[in-house]
């Protein structure tokens, strides 16, 4: 796999990739590529839907996700917290905007493509807002109180570096409207961002949030959401995620790389198709990083992901899974429980869950 970083401007600069089909001019790209797919491969699944979906697949054998697969990697036992133990998480001020943004952004291509300007997106950002609240009202409880276990370092210098007035903690803790509204500022600026990458209205996704899936060896079965999906005229795949997190990128790009080979991998199983590109946009440093892959280093990764779901599959049978320090302990959520922080983890639950639960910020988690 190839890595390449393009700091700023257009994604239509970036080589290898296809021309970006024009907005109007070739509206039905994604059915050029689902014209002999595999039904329920790749297939758009509504962002509302998709929870369904993604839990009610029949398949009763071991599952990954890129979340679910880059957790074990990280640390055994935060695996174990969040898939076995399925422990509840307050997400953080970080995590939220991201979901934030991704839900703006997905509503953006809803809109005819001379429509999707930065002032547009603008005005959708309140109202995705209040309908991620109305779907799950505890997001709101970040900014409840100030409390600066909830607010991660992570999101505390986004805040800063995206409002230029300092972090949410600095705003007095009764003032919920100020805290909420330097919030949908800052989501705001990440758009900034993305419009300093990309053109929305020369894009036509064929796809976005969408469910992919596929089994490997018949035995283990693979699947996660990608934030969008191009096709060229040509038939050529380039799969697009978002990054929001002002997390150290050095912290998490190897999550990411992990997270959109996984995508590719499955892109290739379901489609008989190459991802041309795999493209990163962050929309904090407002940069592009494209990865093309290759055949032959996607069936390494197979074979890589076997192996995990197989060194899962050993941990459970001998409930053991063990902590993984590493710098990313700053981000977990579960310290008090873990021996490596003087904790003790919870009984081994009797009965393990069957298969995993999947939503679209899920992958959105991976930086
Ligand atoms: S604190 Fe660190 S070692 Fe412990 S469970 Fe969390 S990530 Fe793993």
């Amino acid at each position: 796999m190839t890595a390449q970083t393009v700091p700023g401007p257009q994604a239509s600069t970036v080589p290898p990739v296809s021309p970006t089909p024009q907005a109007g001019s070739a509206p039905e790209t994604g059915s050029a590529v689902e014209a002999g797919s595999a039904p329920e491969a790749g297939s758009a699944v509504e962002a509302g839907s998709a929870l369904e979906a993604g839990s009610a697949l029949p398949f009763a054998g071991p599952s990954l996700s890129p979340s679910r697969a880059a957790d074990f990697k990280t640390c055994p036992l935060l695996f174990r917290f969040r898939t076995i133990d399925k422990l509840q998480e307050q997400p953080s001020a970080d995590q939220v905007r991201g979901t934030l943004v991704h839900a703006v952004l997905e509503r953006l291509f809803d809109l005819p493509a001379a429509e999707r300007t930065p002032t547009a997106a603008a005005a959708l950002v309140e109202p995705s807002w209040a309908a991620l609240v109305e779907a799950e009202p505890g997001l709101a409880d970040i900014f409840a109180a100030v409390d600066p276990p909830r607010l991660d370092p992570a999101a505390l210098l986004a805040e800063a570096d995206a409002t230029g007035q300092g972090a949410l903690v600095d705003v007095p803790a009764a003032d919920e409207t100020a805290r909420l509204a330097a919030f949908l500022g800052s989501a705001t600026a990440l758009l900034d961002g993305y419009f300093a990458v990309e053109d929305p209205r020369r894009l036509e996704p064929a796809e976005r949030e969408a469910l992919i899936s596929t089994t490997v060896d018949d035995t283990l079965l693979i699947r996660g959401y990608i934030d969008r999906l191009d096709v060229s005229p040509a038939g050529d795949l380039r799969v697009v995620d978002y990054k929001t997190g002002g997390a150290p990128r050095e912290a998490f790009e190897g999550r990411a790389l992990f997270q959109l080979k996984f995508y590719a991998l499955v892109l290739w199983r379901t489609r008989g198709v190459v991802p041309r590109v795999l493209r990163l946009l962050y929309l904090k440093d407002a940069e592009v990083c494209d990865y093309s892959p290759d055949a032959e280093e996607l069936e390494r990764f197979e074979r890589t992901l076997v192996a995990l779901s197989e060194a899962i599959e050993r941990a459970k049978r001998e409930q053991d899974f063990r902590p993984k320090p590493s710098r990313l302990c700053g981000w977990c959520s579960h310290q008090a429980l873990c021996p490596e922080f003087g904790g003790t983890p919870p009984p081994f639950p009797p009965d393990e869950p069957v298969g995993i639960d999947l939503t679209p910020a899920d992958d959105d988690r991976l930086g």
